[in-house]
């Protein structure tokens, strides 16, 4: 079983090449965006909670991200390998993951971050933002999202580089391209 963190910031691609990881490795996707979504949708009480965290571009605090993840574990007792999306976010989102692991005898065996500079990200963004209807990919919100990762989130990474699971894969183009370093990752060990 592997289990992997496909790291980014807002507008990497890790939607993208998480849908191609899972068909080709099949893994249980995780993403806490999605999760928030489905129950901001749904308007459930946690949805309910959130909404407005996450329509302004904010972080959801650990306390609610981590319950929900670990629910989401529990769910999946027979997975044989997480794919996480969006989630760690933060250094404790990073280490509440790795005990939750541990509880269950496995751990976090990769950490892909695609890496993509900022310029590229908020024009990703921008031109997404046509299509997706998505409340925080208005302009401001962008700009909060993108100070949350750089203010927060990036802390994550030395984290990892630490006990040496960091891999940095270059996010800027062709998908396909992308993809094929991230296999490249994957199968080498
Ligand atoms: P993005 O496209 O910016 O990478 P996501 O779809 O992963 O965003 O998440 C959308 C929003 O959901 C975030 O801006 C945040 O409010 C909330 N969210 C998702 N994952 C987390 C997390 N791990 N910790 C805190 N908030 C989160």
């Amino acid at each position: 079983m592997v289990n992997l963190v496909l790291f980014g910031p807002p507008g990497a691609g890790k939607g993208t090449q998480s849908e191609k990881l899972i068909e080709k490795y099949g893994f249980v996707h995780i993403s806490t965006g999605d999760l928030f979504r489905w129950h901001t949708k749904n308007e459930t009480s946690l949805g309910k909670k959130v909404k407005e965290i996450m329509d302004s571009g904010a972080l959801v605090p650990d306390s609610i991200t981590i319950a929900m993840l670990k629910e989401e574990l529990d769910k999946n007792p027979d997975a044989n390998g997480f794919l996480f999306d969006g989630f760690p976010r933060t250094v404790d989102q990073a280490q509440a993951l790795d005990q939750f692991m541990k509880e269950n005898n496995s751990g976090i065996h990769f950490v892909i971050a695609l890496d993509v500079p900022e310029k590229e990200l908020r024009e990703r963004i921008a031109k997404r933002k046509l299509t997706s209807n998505r409340a925080d990919d208005e302009v401001e919100k962008l700009n909060k999202r993108v100070n949350e990762y750089f203010g927060k989130t990036i802390h994550v990474l030395p984290y990892y580089k630490k006990n040496d699971r960091l891999n940095t894969v270059n996010g800027v183009g062709e998908i396909d391209k992308i993809f094929s370093a991230i296999c490249a990752v994957l199968d080498k060990k």
